[in-house]
């Protein structure tokens, strides 16, 4: 067996995870992961590289998907497009893929599956089982796989919690696990995200209490912002907004939709009587309104971006007006959150964050959650997933402080191949594991001469040459010197000089030109060179060359 992290290791994103026996091939989760690197100017997101799946399509069986979130999901429709296999998800995680499908508008007519819980997925000789874990998202389930070299464990996204907001199946069900745990597990890979977090994480039941003293608290309108698919935060708020007499309006299309297929799929109760649409919020008594959006990140087409920046139709920040941000800031985030607070405070409104009160947590397991699964599995060879290095080198100590051999705990990087074999479990090599970039409707590596370019245009700018050449390129003329992000001098004077003399300069020099150089290869890089030397830039120069008679 081989068992081949291809995303969501020393990151957090991207996640996908190949199990491969001789026979077959399973896929599981297939996530988007985001770019926020200053060298990669103009991409936001990133999906797994599916080259190793590419040579091997006869082999694959389907992808297995453990919870809805887009570093689970978000790739599926890429995925899709090159590999024609089915999709076996939580029923929250098929109406979120069948959504992104729907929008990707690619003309496959993928299978999708909603698993069951009691139900053996039987994908070639690979078996799966699904366990529910409690996560920020509903259905969210961990992985217990049977292949024919023994058990594998694969946690998907978890963590405990005594009273979830959201039904006892939103519990993270050990009992279900160690149910269907008959056998010995040889592997347990285990998701890091919080592996440096002491103690247990926040139970709802405190985020409940403080998101509840608000609303009974405060007199003036409320803005809340989270997670779309933090779909208990929603529950949360609604019924506080029940219980204390006031209207709820959703605003946002992803707060929308989500809320939607939760209500469907009968994870919240409809609210009718509570609920007010955008385009009423104004013919309402503002002191009774809540509007619960997204935002919580600072992203720039989010709703509480939007009213930040005075740019809603509806909501205009009036003073008193009181904004939550039922969220905590994912690293790397911070100064676009901080920007959006900042314009919030000078609009007039009061700023509530999670540093203030307890009004977010984790959907990740802390660290004393992460020893109860050890100790539950029981595993021969631990991998922990899902996390920067510092976060699964955080987790191996985890399981060494609970009696898992330091030989057998496996920090892996992307595309290391483990091979499971008689009992043993070793590094067999590696596959391409690259981040593949979304630019538009392309697909590009990092290392792509695009980016490059584009890195040398976004720091210096660039300087065009149209110069016209008769059929010899005997006589040339500088027709157009145009520059876009370069500090030149460009008085009409000096560019005159500067064209007359490169003008001057070609026509001389190009009877000394070497004989095996093409002549207009020669123009281009004489007259490339020449104004680097004369303007003393690093910008690039596109010279073009336009041949006449
Ligand atoms: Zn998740
Ligand atoms: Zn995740």
């Amino acid at each position: 067996m081989k068992i081949i992290p291809i995303g969501g290791l020393d990151e957090v994103g991207k996640n996908m995870t190949i199990i491969e026996s001789d026979k077959d091939i399973v896929i599981i989760d297939a996530g988007i992961g985001f770019i926020k690197k200053k060298e990669i100017p103009g991409i936001e997101i990133a999906i797994p590289d599916i080259t190793y799946l590419e040579e091997k399509k006869q082999k694959i069986k389907g992808i297995i998907v453990t919870h809805g979130h887009e570093d689970h999901i978000g790739a599926i429709p890429f995925i899709l497009d090159s590999l024609s296999i089915p999709v076996y998800a939580p029923r929250m995680a098929c109406e979120l893929i069948r959504k992104k499908l729907y929008r990707s508008r690619n003309n496959i007519s993928p299978k999708i599956f909603p698993i069951k819980e009691n139900n053996e997925y039987k994908l070639g000789d690979i078996v799966f089982e699904f366990f529910p874990v409690c996560h920020s998202i509903p259905d969210s389930y961990g992985l217990l796989i049977n292949t024919p070299c023994g058990n594998i464990v694969h946690s998907g996204d978890f963590k405990f919690d005594k009273n979830p907001t959201i039904g006892n199946d939103y519990k993270t069900n050990i009992n279900h696990l160690k149910r269907i745990l008959k056998d010995e597990v040889m592997i347990l890979m285990s998701e890091s995200t919080n592996a440096e977090e002491e103690g247990y994480s926040i139970s709802d039941e405190e985020v409940k209490k403080s998101i509840n003293s608000i609303i009974k608290s405060h007199n003036n309108r409320i803005i809340i912002s989270t997670f779309a698919s933090q779909i208990s935060r929603t529950k949360i708020i609604s019924d506080a907004c029940i219980k204390y007499n006031k209207r709820l309006c959703i605003v946002g299309k992803s707060m929308i939709e989500n809320t939607k297929i939760a209500k469907n799929l009968g994870h919240i109760s409809s609210y009718e009587e509570l609920m007010i649409r955008p385009d009423q919020i104004n013919n309402i008594n503002q002191n009774n309104l809540v509007i619960l959006t997204t935002g919580s990140q600072g992203e720039k087409q989010s709703g509480l971006v939007r009213i930040a920046n005075n740019n809603d139709k509806n909501i205009q920040i009036r003073d008193g007006d009181t904004v939550v941000i039922s969220a905590s800031t994912i690293p790397g985030n911070e100064v676009q959150v901080n920007e959006a607070i900042n314009k919030l405070l000078k609009l007039g409104a009061k700023v509530i964050t999670d540093k203030d009160q307890t009004i977010h947590t984790s959907g990740h397991a802390h660290k004393n959650e992460l020893k109860e699964l050890i100790n539950t599995v029981k595993p021969k060879f631990f991998v922990p997933v899902h996390g920067e290095i510092k976060m699964q080198m955080a987790h191996g100590k985890i399981a060494e402080s609970e009696n898992i051999n330091q030989e057998n705990i496996f920090i892996l990087e992307n595309g290391e191949v483990l091979l499971l074999k008689d009992k043993k479990l070793e590094i067999n090599g590696k596959v391409p594991a690259e981040n593949i970039l979304v630019d538009g409707k392309n697909l590009i590596y990092e290392d792509d001469v695009i980016i490059k370019e584009r890195n040398q245009i976004y720091k210096n700018g660039i300087i065009l040459v149209t110069i016209l050449s008769d059929s010899k390129y005997e006589i040339n003329k500088i027709v157009d010197l145009k520059s876009y992000g370069v500090i030149i001098d460009d008085s009409y004077e000096n560019i005159k000089f500067i064209k007359d003399s490169l003008e001057k300069n070609i026509n001389s020099s190009i009877k000394k030109q070497p004989k095996n150089k093409k002549i207009e290869n020669f123009i281009k890089e004489y007259s490339s060179n020449f104004l680097k030397q004369k303007l003393d830039i690093k910008s690039k120069i596109i010279v073009s060359l336009v041949n006449h008679g």
